[in-house]
């Protein structure tokens, strides 16, 4: 659990204000919540067989023995709130709620064991079309914040008379290949069997590759409900990727799914995740009610933002023209990996010029130290073949180092940035 000492905390009122303006001009109302329940609303509530019931629950007695849980994530209080004071008898809700939510994990960046969640939960919208638009709020949140980089992973669990027929096939096909399986999935082929498909086992996922899929398991309305929503989304111009192996195997959870993702925060990639829940209502005791939300992780974003200020720190220095490093390339397949090497650079902030004059290397030396740049970066013939490029300050000492090509820009921010 982190103290939030002040120069973080002023990264932290940034979020806040920004997703405030953002949420109301979305029409979201705030909700706020204790964050002790009764456990019985969370084993209820996200499940008894998921990790976070199972595993990382902050539970104890309290003096008149009776079981609390320190809140692990907000939909399930926020629905117990919306039954309790018949908030869904005055018609549908859109709400948003933000906080801090407690799970025992192991803690590491991206992950602690008190984080904060800013959520949003629309309750009582069956419309496909409101999936996308509880996406949209989510992808511009972040796009206002100025995050780039980031990807939208979608899936379809249908409803669960298809996840029931799925579950049935995917058993048989799992059955017999139990001895590929890792433990963890296998004890789950019994209990929840959806959830061996976002195993992070390497042998299971190789496996899984060949599985039988879930959207040839959904039926023809499932299909054309997937479709409005992804057909919205491109209508919203937000680009998704489909991802089979995104599910929530509680029958509650139907239809959307979906992730946010960053290439940017290592294995804590995820920054949002969220998808439908028409059953969780009618689970905690309220009338059946269609529902779709999301929740994000404030710490993540901040790692987020972080990172991406010190890139536009590191490359401000060279907004006056001069490029920040220089390509001098080979011809042909060097020239090609120059050419894509200059573009990923370019998408980490840097400024780059790539020579294309084709001339010797030493010309295009002597261009390179003209140019202004901090760097040159070289790919000959041994490097094309290497897949590697050689860098070397130009004004510093004339130390030249290698790097795979795939690491270069890795390397280069760090060194700019000491
Ligand atoms: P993960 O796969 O990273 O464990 P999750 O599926 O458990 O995430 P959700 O319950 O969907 O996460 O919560 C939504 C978001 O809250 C996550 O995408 C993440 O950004 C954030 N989050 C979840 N757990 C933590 C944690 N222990 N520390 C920091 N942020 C977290
Ligand atoms: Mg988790």
């Amino acid at each position: 659990m982190a103290d939030l000492l002040p120069e973080a905390t002023r990264r932290w009122q940034h979020i806040e204000a920004t997703a405030l303006a953002h949420f109301q001009r979305a029409g979201l109302a705030e909700i706020r919540t204790p964050l002790l329940e009764a456990t019985a609303l969370f084993a209820r509530g996200i499940g008894e067989a998921t990790d976070v019931v199972g595993k990382e629950m902050y539970s104890f007695l309290d003096r008149g023995e009776r079981s609390c849980t320190l809140r692990p994530e907000g939909t399930a209080s926020v629905v117990r709130a919306a039954i309790q004071h018949g908030l869904l008898a005055q018609g549908s809700q859109r709400l948003w709620y933000g906080g801090p939510m407690f799970r025992y994990e192991r803690p590491q960046a991206g992950r602690l064991r008190q984080f904060h969640q800013l959520g949003v939960e629309y309750l009582g919208y069956a419309d496909p079309f409101t999936d996308a638009e509880a996406i949209a709020v989510a992808w511009d949140l972040l796009g206002a914040l100025g995050i780039s980089g980031l990807e939208l992973e979608l899936n379809s669990l249908g409803t669960s008379a298809d996840r029931a027929r799925y579950r049935k096939i995917l058993m048989a096909w799992l059955g017999e290949r139990r001895g590929g399986l890792d433990e963890d999935s296998r004890t789950r082929l019994a209990t929840n069997p959806l959830r061996i498909l976002d195993s992070k086992d390497p042998g299971t996922r190789a496996l899984l590759r060949d599985a039988p899929s879930l959207a040839d398991a959904l039926s023809e309305e499932s299909c054309q409900r997937f479709a409005a929503v992804r057909q919205a989304l491109t209508a919203l111009d937000i680009p998704f990727r489909l991802e089979a192996g995104l599910v929530r195997g509680l029958d509650y959870y139907n239809h959307t799914a979906f992730e946010i993702t960053s290439n940017q925060l290592g294995a804590q990639a995820t920054v949002c995740g969220g998808g439908r829940y028409d059953g969780l209502v009618e689970q905690l005791g309220g009338p059946a009610t269609a529902c779709v939300g999301w929740a994000m992780g404030m710490e993540r974003l901040v790692l987020l933002l972080t990172r991406q200020e010190e890139e536009r720190k590191a490359v401000a220095p060279h907004l006056d023209g001069a490029p920040q490093c220089y390509l001098v390339s080979r011809p042909g397949r060097a020239a090609l990996q120059a050419l894509a090497l200059s573009r990923s650079l370019r998408a980490r902030g840097l400024a780059v010029e790539r020579d294309v004059s084709g001339s010797t290397l030493a010309k295009q030396f002597r261009r390179a130290d003209r140019s202004g740049a901090t760097w040159v970066i070289t790919i000959g013939e041994a490097e094309a073949e290497a897949c590697t490029a050689r860098l070397r300050h130009l004004r510093r000492d004339g130390v030249e180092r290698e790097f795979a090509q795939g690491q270069l820009p890795d390397q280069l921010l760090a060194l700019v940035r000491d």
